[in-house]
């Protein structure tokens, strides 16, 4: 049987986005990353990024630098007990200023290249498979590929669709959320896991064991090998030219791995003590997800806005809506408290507070397009 998997996107879907990343200092988890990607893993999937760098062909970033960005994620992951199986880029972009890199692809999203790609090397199936992202880009090339897809609709970083964008299967506000929507999916379907966990965790133990023979960058593939990739071995003593752009290449989970099978059975064991009712458990892992949106939106919000509430056109409505109560109040007067009534009062009374209520709405919204 072939394997499923999930088809990540990185920016914004598995680290912060500040633009374009250029070194490894830049790389920072998004909340709950780490967690899913074990869960996901419990599933039976495996875990593929498919990333446009088109700063490689910007010049901002050299494919080195971006290994060192990936390893970089790498080593973050493994810290918290998580891995990737693979991860593909494509480094091309068809206003590039460095001339190799200067093309169109299909390897670009929205094109399905690299999931296509994934799936040859690493004998995906599919129609089983799911491709998560925060864009339509992923979205599109997720539905090309023939996956289920979720669209993370971060309200920090908010996407908007066109009419010729395909429509996402789900949407998700993060990756925990997206978990969960997977997960309910297999319990809906009757889709269980299959053995690649174990067999994940198997190949880890052989990382661990191969990488505490090797000093340094023990190459450990963690992907099933199939018969046409080179060894982890030959891949670390063929010389690349550095000028020569290189096809997308699988940059296999290192010395990160070495020592996190224990961190992984650990969570592992953490997750089967925390086994509760399907329900309340999923009920849960949304509302956590949503709080932790929540913050991290807080976070994200300029200091300034923290301080919006007490803007001049709010003052200014204040005082007006205080005179628009005393016209009323004086127009009461007028039809009450005089003998005979002073209707001519009343209504400029009341004409005067409804000017002024205009003039507060008028505030209000001006403020708010503001
Ligand atoms: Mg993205």
């Amino acid at each position: 049987m072939k394997n499923k998997a999930v088809f990540l996107d990185r920016d914004d879907t598995l680290i912060e986005d500040p633009g374009y990343i250029s070194h490894p200092s830049q790389v920072k988890l998004l909340p709950g990353v780490s967690e899913s990607l074990i869960e996901l893993h419990k599933l039976g999937y495996l875990l593929v990024v498919t990333t446009n760098q088109s700063a490689v062909a910007r010049g901002m970033v050299t494919e080195d630098g971006l290994a060192k960005i990936h390893h970089q994620l790498e080593m973050l992951l493994g810290n918290e007990g998580a891995h990737l199986d693979r991860i593909y880029y494509c480094p091309f972009h068809p206003n590039g200023v460095v001339p190799e890199y200067r093309k169109e692809s299909d390897l670009r999203k929205p094109s399905p290249g690299m999931i296509l790609k994934a799936a040859e090397e690493m004998e995906i199936d599919l129609e089983r498979s799911w491709a998560v992202g925060n864009s339509y880009r992923d979205i599109e090339a997720g539905v090309r590929a023939g996956c289920k897809t979720i669209l993370i609709r971060s309200a920090a970083r908010p996407v908007t669709g066109t009419a010729s964008d395909p429509t996402p299967f789900q949407t998700a506000v993060n990756i925990k959320e997206a978990v969960n929507i997977i997960k309910m999916y297999d319990r809906q379907h009757h889709v269980g896991g299959d053995s690649r966990e174990e067999g994940s965790r198997s190949v880890l133990a052989a990382a661990a064991v191969q990488s505490s023979m090797t000093p340094t960058r023990a190459a450990v593939p963690v992907a099933p090998a199939t018969g046409n990739e080179p060894d982890a071995a030959e891949k670390r003593m063929t010389p690349t030219a550095p000028s020569k752009p290189k096809v997308p290449e699988v940059q296999p989970a290192e010395e990160a791995k070495a020592g996190v099978n224990q961190k992984i059975q650990t969570q592992e064991a953490r997750h089967a003590s925390a086994e509760a009712p399907e329900a309340s458990e999923t009920a849960g892992n949304r509302t956590e997800a949503l709080l932790e949106e929540i913050l991290r939106q807080l976070r994200a919000s300029r200091r300034e806005s923290l301080f919006d509430e007490f803007s001049f056109w709010k003052f200014l409505s204040g005082v007006l809506q205080v005179v628009v109560v005393f016209c009323l109040l004086l127009s009461l007067y007028f039809l009450l408290g005089q003998t005979p009534p002073k209707m001519d009062a009343v209504h400029l009374s009341v004409q005067y507070a409804m000017v002024v209520q205009l003039m507060v709405v008028a505030f209000f919204l001006m403020r708010d397009r503001k």
